[in-house]
Order: C-alpha cells, then structure tokens, then sequence
C-alpha cells in the first residue's frame, strides 16, 4: 500500500551539544564564551522601539551588513548575513554546491557538513586528516565539486596558516571555497585578506564565539559581489525576513564596541595558555589551540570515563563516539575560576583512579 512516508526526505540530523537544565553547571560543552556581549548591545536591546515589531525587519538587513562591511572594510555587497552561521554555511551548501563531483572536507570536522550535504543530496569526500589530525592540504589538490573546511578546525583547535590556505585556493581556482571562521578570532590567521585575490572564496564567520552572542543567532559570509548576489539569490527564494529586528541592533551595536571585544578575547587566551598547561602536567596531550576550546586525550584514563565522571560533578565537556577521536575531550574555555575548578576536579578523580 502506498503511504505519505514513501515520499519522505529521510535524514539523520545534526546532533547540537546538549543545553541542560541545571543550576549549579559548568558548562564547557558548546564553545560558548563564558562572557556576556558587549554592554553596548543590552542598551541596544533596551532602546528598542516596540511599535516597530508591527512591521516586517528590512530583508536586506541594512544596519548589520554595513556595520560588518565598515568592520572589514569590504562593500556591503559583500556581506551576506543570516541565523547563525549555521544558516550561512546552509544557503552556502545550497548555492555553491550543485556540481556532479563530490565536496571535500576533512573525516574529523563539524559534523554538520555531512548532514547539509545528505540533506540536499550533495556527494562527498571526506579527507582524512593526518595522523596529527591536522589539514593536509595537499590533499586538496583532487578534482571536486567544491571544498569546505574550518579554521581553526573544530573540534581539533588547530589552524591553518594564511599561506596553506592559498595553496588550498591556488590548486581550487574553479570550484567554490569556503573556509568556515567560527573560532578564527581566538588566534588563527583569517582568509579575509584572500579575498581580493580569488573570486571563489567565501568566508563565514559567527558572533556566537567571540562575540559571545551565540543566543541572538548572527552569521554572515564575506566573499565577491557576485558570490553574495548569488548567496542572495537563494536566500530571497527560501526566507526573505532571516534577520529580525532586534538582531540588526544587538549585532551592530556588538560591532561598535571593539575595545570590549578584543578584552573578551584576551581573557580567553590567557584562560586557554593557563588550561593547556594545567592539562599537560595533569597527563592530558593536546596541540596548542586556536580557538576557544581545547581537544584533549588522557595517557591513561578514556576520554568517555572522564566525561561520565564530570558530568556527574555537573562539569559539561563534549565527548564525540567517533573513529580516531573517541579518546578525546573538547573542553570550552570558560572563565578563569570555571576552569579552575575543572582541574581541581581532574586532578582529585585522577589521583584517586591512581590509588585504586
Ligand atoms: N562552524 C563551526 C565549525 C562550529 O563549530 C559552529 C558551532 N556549532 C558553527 C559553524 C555554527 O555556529 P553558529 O550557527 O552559532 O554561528
């Protein structure tokens, strides 16, 4: 018998790190920043006219691209912005990605690539990462229908130099590449300054990260005119209203606040240098992180024991039961004291699993 279920699109969605209920959480699972935005935003927020909510936001959502623009010293055309970068890298997926050939990103990176890519029925590669888990790029240089990859690389936090990204981009002159800045402000090199040179390159980038807005839902993409008219194209035959308003002013406003933006991120950095090194001489190896996280793996106890054990203690980290990465933690770098008691708590656990 036929059914309305045969003409189901089947997916297995992307599966968002856990949002708990719990008051007394460490929450080191999401790579969020642990810091409020900007001050500047909340005054946005407050300032709002409510009589405006009668009337739809403007679709082109003028106030966010032009700030970001000025921000990055592009034209405005050449900013795209929609819900999240999630959103961005979605309408990217859908604009870019209609070849025959297959996509590249590397085996261990956001696991939600190979969900846009099933979704809309995009084949793919998945590159392996070295035994360093790290990009290589040379591997890069096989036929494709485009590539994607992010910088620094979640959940590993290892970079790219500016260097192997246009060795990247020198050997993909004819297919679209999307280098994903989610975590770039925490101390990679961007691909911003690329743009001037390939006509091919888009780069996405959230304020959920640095900008510790992650709640508003704010990404946007920086590429050629015709890229962003392309990106455009698509949106405006999907969604035209992505942007409500009081995002336009939240987004703007964190923009202007530049001297508590680079604050934020210092205090990060310092948190992420004073883990890493807490980490190490607790047994834990990691490479140096980019981003506002670390990838972590433990000499003698399994990365799903330790995450058990945290949870328990209401310290959220993320663990992935994936192939090569199944021994590892991805820890967000919260604040100094939230960080703290992490360690405390590694090295009272790890001490007593010693003595049993
Ligand atoms: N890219 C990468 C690499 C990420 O880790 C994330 C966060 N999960 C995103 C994009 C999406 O972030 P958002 O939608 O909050 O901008």
């Amino acid at each position: 018998m036929k059914s309305w279920r045969d003409n189901v699109r089947r997916v297995v969605p992307y599966v968002p790190g856990e949002q708990p209920n719990d008051p007394d959480m460490i929450k080191l699972n999401t790579n969020e920043n642990p810091y409020p935005p900007s001050p500047k935003v909340e005054e946005a927020i407050r300032n709002l006219d409510c009589d405006a909510f009668r009337l739809y936001p403007d679709p082109t959502a003028h106030k966010l691209v032009s700030a970001i623009a000025d921000y990055h010293d592009l034209k405005e055309s050449q900013v795209f912005v929609g819900v999240g970068s999630d959103d961005v890298l979605a309408m990217a997926f859908m604009t870019f990605f209609n070849g025959d050939r297959p996509i590249l990103f590397p085996d261990i990176t956001y696991s939600f690539y190979d969900v846009w890519a099933d979704l809309l029925r995009i084949p793919y590669v998945k590159v392996p990462l070295n035994q360093e888990l790290e990009i290589s790029c040379a591997d890069y240089k096989q036929e494709n229908g485009g590539v994607i990859f992010p910088n620094p690389n979640a959940p590993t936090g290892t970079a790219l130099t500016l260097e192997e990204i246009r060795f990247i981009l020198e050997h993909n002159r004819e297919t679209t590449v999307i280098v994903d800045e989610a975590y770039v402000d925490f101390g990679a090199d961007t691909a911003l300054p690329l743009l001037k040179e390939y006509d091919n390159l888009l780069v996405v980038r959230t304020f959920s990260k640095s900008r510790s807005m992650a709640g508003m839902r704010i990404g946007y993409a920086c590429g050629s005119e015709e890229m962003i008219r392309c990106l455009n194209d698509v949106k405006y035959s999907f969604n035209s209203y992505t942007m409500d308003m009081t995002v336009l002013e939240a987004g703007a406003a964190s923009i202007a606040d530049e001297d508590y933006f680079q604050e934020t991120i210092c205090k990060v950095q310092e948190t992420r240098q004073w883990t890493q090194e807490q980490l190490r001489r607790l047994g834990f190896t990691l490479k140096d992180s980019s981003a506002n996280f670390v990838f972590a793996s433990h000499g003698e106890c399994p990365a799903r024991e330790l995450f058990e054990a945290l949870r328990q203690n209401h310290i959220y980290v993320r663990y992935f039961d994936k192939p090569r990465i199944d021994n590892y933690l991805r820890i967000t770098i919260g604040t100094q004291k939230e960080m703290e008691k992490l360690v405390d708590f590694l090295e009272t656990y790890l001490k007593k699993r010693k003595e049993r």
